[in-house]
């Protein structure tokens, strides 16, 4: 039986009371202590306010043998081309066939990762069903094969939007509708977004009207690390208020940087995040730290790119590691429960601020060797 113990914050403080007071001696000594909102240890707010009768939360039940890990690997994957016409498949995988992002996605979904948005991570709204692990769809550069209508009106079954609702056709509520879109203004520097003259805003009203994200990668697609702070705002704000006047619900509120690329000042890098930008990502780094990891920077988040073969060996990894105990990298398992965190014990010392949800910590740590006994001296040896 796992232990568990419950650290509690904002208005979550009394409902979590008596299970805090109950188990916080049991973990006091090996877990931090986090202050409430009211700027109280969770303690010092149990021993201050009358505890009401707790209503337990059901736990959901978990798949297999597989425990919750709220601090594990998340990861975000980076795509551009899916069946580009007239254009190589390449080495880096920056156009890929249709089979193959296929392919990807029946093993995601086999594997039990369910698609969020970035936006949801950033925000600590992530509501993934138990056992599952996030994944980040990420897709570069409106380009055309990402979203393209036949003539007939209907979108083509094999560019990526085709694709993905395929998915959630076949896998219903084990795929919801979500993906990342860092697109790009019309401009001197670049065609329609998704290069379908006429088409754009039907698109990008198409994404945003069904839970897909569209999120900024700039105006004009130069590397960021050339321009001054002046050109670099200006990087930021027209594509957001380019795709803004499109629709109420485009958010335009995460960003990665074209060609993974940085301004190559500190104050460029925060300009970013100070324009509207909850977090910027990059185009490598592999699995992303999950979001209430101490370590994870939402100024350069990391991705997994799409060289061939690179994807695929992520998700194989990051499945192993679902089971990895203690140390080493290991993967996002939800709880199911969105308004809780769960951690286990060996990962909390990762563990930020907590700004919302109850944490729960449990104990996933060896058992403590019992001490070496001395050994009875041996009985002499007699001679027979
Ligand atoms: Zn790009």
């Amino acid at each position: 039986m796992q232990q568990s113990g419950r650290f509690v914050s904002g208005s979550r403080v009394v409902a979590g009371l008596c299970f805090a007071s109950m188990t916080l001696a049991m973990i006091a000594g090996c877990s931090p202590q986090y202050s409430t909102a009211q700027g109280l240890t969770a303690t010092q707010a149990s021993a201050a306010t009358p505890s009401p009768t707790p209503s337990p939360k059901k736990k959901p039940s978990m798949p297999g043998d597989l425990k919750a890990n709220e601090l594990g690997r998340v990861p975000i994957l980076m795509y551009h081309s899916v069946g580009e016409y007239n254009t190589k498949y390449d080495k880096h995988g920056l156009n890929i066939t249709p089979a193959t992002f296929r392919k990807h996605m029946e093993l995601l979904h086999k594997d039990g990762f369910y698609p969020v948005n970035m936006r949801d991570v950033v925000e600590g709204t992530l509501d993934v069903p138990a056992g599952k692990t996030p994944v980040v769809l990420t897709f570069d550069d409106a380009r055309g094969s990402q979203f393209r209508y036949r003539a007939d009106g209907s979108i083509d079954p094999d560019c990526v939007i085709g694709i993905l609702e395929e998915c959630h056709r076949k896998w219903g509520d084990d795929w919801q509708r979500k993906a990342v879109f860092y697109v790009l203004p019309a401009s001197k520097y670049n065609p329609t977004p998704f290069w379908q003259a006429g088409k754009s805003e039907e698109k990008i009203r198409f994404l945003a009207d069904n839970g897909y994200e569209v999120a900024n990668h700039s105006t004009s697609h130069r590397p960021l690390n050339r321009l001054s702070e002046k050109d670099l705002k200006w990087e930021v704000t027209f594509a957001q208020e380019y795709f803004k006047k499109i629709s109420p619900k485009v958010t335009m509120d995460t960003m990665a940087v074209p060609y993974g690329i940085y301004p190559k000042t500190k104050a460029g890098r925060q300009l970013l995040l100070d324009n509207g930008n909850k977090c910027v990502l990059m185009a490598w780094g592999g699995a992303s730290y999950a979001p209430d990891d101490k370590r994870f920077d939402r100024g350069a988040v990391l991705r997994i790119g799409n060289d061939p073969g690179e994807i695929e060996r992520w998700i194989a990894g990051l499945v192993k590691a679902r089971r990895q105990k203690f140390e080493g990298m290991r993967t996002y398992i939800s709880d199911g429960d969105p308004s809780t965190l769960t951690v286990p014990q060996s990962m909390a010392k990762y563990l930020a601020k907590p700004t919302g949800p109850e944490i729960i910590v449990y104990n996933d740590l060896p058992p403590a060797k019992p001490k070496t006994e001395i050994k009875a001296a041996k009985k002499p040896i007699t001679s027979g």
